[in-house]
C-alpha cells in the first residue's frame, strides 16, 4: 500500500467523485472542491436531465470500487436501437450478439448524486461553491475564487470541459489546449411517461430520428419518461427562435413523436443549448503532482456515448499504475498520459465518425445490410470477429486498439459485402478466410 496523501481533487463532477471513493479507500486523505452549490438541494434542473450511456469500459471501474450495485439500480438497460423514419417505419437493430450484451441508460443527475453520497459516507469533505481559480504548481497550492488557498501533494484536475485546471497547467508549460467546435449543438426535451405510468415507447431500445445532418434521440428514464435530445446545426438553433418555427420543425421532421410531448416547444424555446466539441490538449499531467482526468483531459462529442466510460476507465487505470508504482506518482502519471491519451483521441475521433452514422447513416439501407452481414461473423466467429461497436461498448479493448482493429473490419466488410448481397448468401468458410487474411496483412503492415 502506498503512503497517505494530500490528494486535492477539483470538480465533484462524475469522474471527481468516483476518484475520490477511489482514492480515499486506499488510506489517502481527499478533498473535493466543486464550484457550483449542492445539486441536492436543488430540484432537477429542466433541460439538464441528460441521460449517459453506462457500458463496459465505465463499468468495470465501478464493479472495481465497490460501487457497481448501486449504480446499476439506478439504470434502465437498453438492447439496442430502434430507428423511426420520417413516414413512421421502424427499423431495430440490436447491440450486441444476445441480451446480455446491453447498454444502460442512466441519469447523470442521479448517478452524480450518488456517488456524492458514496464519498460522504466515506467521510470526504466536497466543499461547495468554491471554483479553483490559480495554482502555484511549485508551491503545490490552488487559490480559490474567494482567495482562500489550500496545498495540496496531488492535484486531480476532473473540472470538466473547461477545465481551469487544465488552464492554469497551460499557463505553466505553454503546449497545446485546442477544443474544435462541432457547428452543431443540442437540447433536451421531455417525453413524459403515459397517464397510466407505461413508456410511450418501446423502453429497451435507444430511438432514434436520423434526418441528415440533423437528428433526434431517446433514452427511457426508470419512471416510464424519455429524455429526447435533438441535435441539429447552430444555423439551425438560432432560427427556431420562437414556439411556432420550433412546432413547424418538428410536425416536418418528428411528426411521430409530436403528440406525446406534449410541452416540447416551450421546453424546447426555454432549456439551454448544449455545446459540442471537441478537445485536444496535452500535457495531461505535471510532473509528480497534477493530472487531468475525464472531460477536462478528453472532452469529446456525445456520439458514441463514451464520454463518462472514458472518464471513468481514466480513474480505473490511476488504480491498476497504483497497485503497479505505489508511492511513485510521477511514473504513475507518466504511464497514465502515455496511455489513456491515445485512447481519449481515439474515441474522440470514433464519436465524430459516429455523428455520420447517428444522424444519416442508420436509416441508410446499404448501412443496414453491412450491419446484418457483419451481425453474421460476429455471431459465426465470436473469437474471431468482433464489430467495433462491440469491441468499444462490450469489450475492455482499448478505444485506440478499437479503431485500428474498426479500420481491418471495413476492408473484411468491403470484400464480404462485395461477394454476397444477402446474409443468408454468405460462405461461411470464405468469410473465415477473407477474416484471417485481411488481420494477417495488417500485422505486416
Ligand atoms: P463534468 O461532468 O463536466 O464535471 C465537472 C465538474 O467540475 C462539474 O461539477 C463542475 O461544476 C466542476 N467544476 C468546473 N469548474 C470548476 C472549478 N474551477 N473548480 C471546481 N469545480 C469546477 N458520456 C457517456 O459515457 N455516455 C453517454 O451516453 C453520454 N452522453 C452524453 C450526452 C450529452 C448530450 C453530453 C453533453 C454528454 C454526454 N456524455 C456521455 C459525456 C459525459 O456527460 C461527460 O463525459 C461526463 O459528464 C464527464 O464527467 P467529468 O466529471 O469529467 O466532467
Amino acid at each position: 500500500m502506498e503512503s497517505s496523501q494530500n490528494i486535492l481533487i477539483a470538480g465533484a463532477g462524475l469522474v471527481g467523485s468516483l476518484a475520490a471513493i477511489a482514492l480515499k479507500r486506499r488510506g489517502h486523505h481527499v478533498t473535493l472542491v466543486e464550484a457550483r452549490s449542492d445539486m441536492r438541494a436543488q430540484s432537477s434542473a429542466a433541460g439538464r436531465s441528460i441521460n449517459l450511456v453506462l457500458t463496459i469500459k465505465g463499468i468495470e471501474p465501478l464493479k472495481r470500487i465497490g460501487l457497481l450495485e448501486d449504480v446499476l439500480k439506478i439504470t434502465t438497460p437498453v438492447y439496442g436501437r430502434m430507428m423511426h423514419s420520417q413516414n413512421g417505419e421502424l427499423t431495430y437493430q440490436p447491440y450486441g450478439k444476445d441480451d446480455s450484451e446491453r447498454n444502460y441508460s442512466v441519469s447523470r443527475r442521479d448517478l452524480n448524486i450518488l456517488l456524492m453520497n458514496k464519498a460522504e459516507e466515506l467521510g470526504i469533505e466536497i466543499v461547495f461553491e468554491s471554483p479553483l481559480d490559480q495554482i502555484d504548481f511549485q508551491n503545490k497550492k490552488v487559490q480559490f475564487s474567494k482567495g482562500e488557498q489550500l496545498e495540496y501533494d496531488i492535484l486531480l484536475g476532473c473540472d470538466g470541459a473547461g477545465s481551469k485546471t487544465r488552464k492554469a497547467l497551460q499557463a505553466e508549460v505553454n503546449g497545446i489546449d485546442q477544443t474544435v467546435p462541432l457547428g452543431s449543438s443540442y437540447k433536451e426535451l421531455l417525453m413524459p411517461a403515459k397517464d397510466n405510468g407505461d413508456y410511450p415507447l418501446d423502453e429497451k431500445a435507444l430511438h432514434i430520428w436520423p434526418r441528415g445532418n440533423h437528428f433526434l434521440m431517446a433514452l427511457p428514464n426508470q419512471e416510464g419518461s424519455f429524455t429526447m435530445t435533438v441535435y441539429m446545426p447552430d444555423e439551425w438553433m438560432e432560427k427556431l427562435s420562437d414556439e411556432q418555427a420550433v412546432k413547424s420543425y418538428f410536425e416536418e421532421y418528428y411528426p411521430d413523436v409530436v403528440d406525446l410531448m406534449p410541452d416540447y416547444a416551450q421546453e424546447f424555446c426555454e432549456n439551454p443549448q448544449g455545446f459540442l466539441g471537441s478537445l485536444d490538449t496535452l500535457p495531461w499531467i505535471y510532473q509528480d503532482s497534477v493530472a487531468l482526468l475525464g472531460d477536462a483531459a478528453h472532452a469529446i462529442c456525445p456520439f458514441f456515448g463514451q464520454g463518462m466510460n472514458c472518464g471513468f476507465s481514466d480513474v480505473q487505470f490511476l488504480l491498476t499504475s497504483l497497485d503497479q508504482y505505489q508511492d511513485d506518482w510521477e511514473q504513475i502519471f507518466s504511464e497514465y498520459q502515455k496511455h489513456q491519451k491515445p485512447h481519449g483521441d481515439a474515441i474522440r475521433d470514433m464519436s465524430l465518425e459516429n455523428f455520420k452514422e447517428m444522424s444519416d447513416s442508420v436509416g441508410d439501407e446499404e448501412f443496414l445490410r453491412r450491419k446484418k452481414i457483419e451481425r453474421v461473423l460476429e455471431n459465426a466467429f465470436p473469437t474471431l470477429y468482433r464489430s467495433r461497436y462491440a469491441q468499444v461498448v462490450y469489450t475492455l479493448t482499448p478505444y485506440d486498439q478499437a479503431f485500428k482493429n474498426g479500420q481491418i473490419n471495413a476492408k473484411i466488410l468491403d470484400r464480404i459485402c462485395h461477394k454476397y448481397q444477402n446474409p443468408e448468401e454468405v460462405d461461411l468458410n470464405i468469410a473465415k478466410s477473407i477474416i484471417e487474411e485481411e488481420y494477417v496483412k495488417s500485422q505486416r503492415e
